[in-house]
């Protein structure tokens, strides 16, 4: 399906085309709006009306609002949009005391099957285009501003698989970048592990995060785990993360969902402690104790063992953090992104230790 032109997916190029006998400082005042302001066509009084009624009708918003809900701590938004075509989204406003972050979508769905996310569940609808993925920032980061807080950090961990869409997602982040003016040290992509993906970004010119969600170390649970291990094994998926550390000299996190019997064993810490001693630099682990999602059964790992599963990679040499669980009271958190698609309840069953 070709989505509808929405007023972020032109290039400040196609903006000048598109208003072909406007001047060029109407252009630059309009661009300056839309991305530096956060403003609506409506908003931008200094246009003559007649111009902001032509903007409002020929460059529409990509995202109407179906649910915004805060949580009972009203420290996290979730945001359920729908899309030209009818496809829907979700997208996350995390204010921490320190910082506030969004967790953005790339695609309405996701094609690659992780039995225990709740987007990986539902399957794939369709790619995101540029204008979609740049007006999630732009909608919380005015949601921010409206709670007297500034919206800093993008991460690519919504709705999708980035890398599975890597053109349309480095054009939204050089946009991003430059236009809106958040720092490229400030977004990160996270991804299941698609290699040439991998390899593309370490291409790219900015020094964006890279987090490649691991969940476990050896082929046999993560062909399992994570379907695409089966194109892409941990081999060749650690030989494009040192190619990338070699590259960009930057940190890389690897994201390991915690579930009770399946990889939180001391044979799964050692053998990610392995993992992350054959890389040229260190890497960091993010462990998120799995979150429930209706399509898997298996439970996360009981928290008091989370802190001992970090324990025990700190022993073996591996910088690791437990991230806070936010949001789950609405479904916001890692892995519960569905928007509202029903899914098929199936278990994973505990899994024989492969060096216990
Ligand atoms: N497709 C990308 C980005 C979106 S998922 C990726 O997989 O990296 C964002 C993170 O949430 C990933 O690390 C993913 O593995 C994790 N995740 C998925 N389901 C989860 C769940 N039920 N509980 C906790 N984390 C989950
Ligand atoms: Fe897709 Fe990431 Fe979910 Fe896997 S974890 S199904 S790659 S969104």
């Amino acid at each position: 399906m070709t989505a509808t032109r929405t007023r972020y997916d032109l290039t400040r190029a196609e903006l000048g085309e598109m208003l072909g006998g406007e001047p060029r400082f109407r252009v630059d005042q309009i661009w300056k709006g839309l991305y530096e302001q956060l403003s609506e066509p409506s908003e931008l009084t200094t246009l003559p009306k007649a111009l902001r009624a032509r903007l409002e009708a020929e460059l529409p918003s990509a995202l109407t609002t179906v649910v915004e809900r805060i949580n009972d701590d009203g420290d996290t938004v979730k945001y359920l949009f729908e899309l030209a075509g009818g496809s829907r989204i979700e997208t996350v406003l995390m204010l921490y005391p320190d910082r506030v972050t969004v967790c953005v979508s790339s695609q309405a769905g996701c094609a690659m099957g992780c039995g225990f996310c709740a987007t990986g569940q539902a399957g794939f609808t369709r790619q995101l285009t540029v204008g979609e993925i740049i007006e999630q920032v732009v909608r919380a980061s005015r949601k921010a501003r409206e709670l007297n807080r500034r919206l800093a950090n993008v991460v690519f961990m919504g709705m999708g698989e980035p890398l599975a869409n890597e053109p349309t997602v480095w054009a939204a982040i050089e946009r991003i970048n430059n236009d809106i003016g958040l720092g490229a040290r400030h977004i990160t992509v996270s991804t299941v592990g698609l290699v040439p993906g991998i390899k593309r970004v370490t291409e790219w010119p900015m020094q964006v995060n890279l987090a490649v969600s691991l969940h476990a170390a050896n082929d046999t649970l993560r062909d399992d785990m994570v379907p695409i291990n089966r194109r892409y094994p941990l081999d060749a998926l650690m030989d494009a993360c040192a190619d990338y550390l070699e590259a960009k000299g930057r940190r890389l996190s690897f994201e390991w969902a915690l579930i009770d019997g399946v990889n939180d064993r001391d044979s799964d810490a050692r053998e990610l402690a392995a993992l992350c001693r054959s890389l040229p630099l260190a890497a960091h682990v993010n462990i998120i104790p799995l979150n429930p999602t209706p399509g898997y059964l298996t439970r996360g790992t009981p928290i008091s063992r989370v802190h001992k599963f970090r324990d025990r990679l700190e022993e073996l040499g591996v910088n690791a953090t437990v991230r806070r669980n936010r949001g789950t009271d609405i479904d916001a958190a890692c892995g519960q992104l569905a928007a509202g698609q029903p899914v098929q309840p199936v278990s994973l069953g505990r899994r024989p230790s492969t060096s216990d």
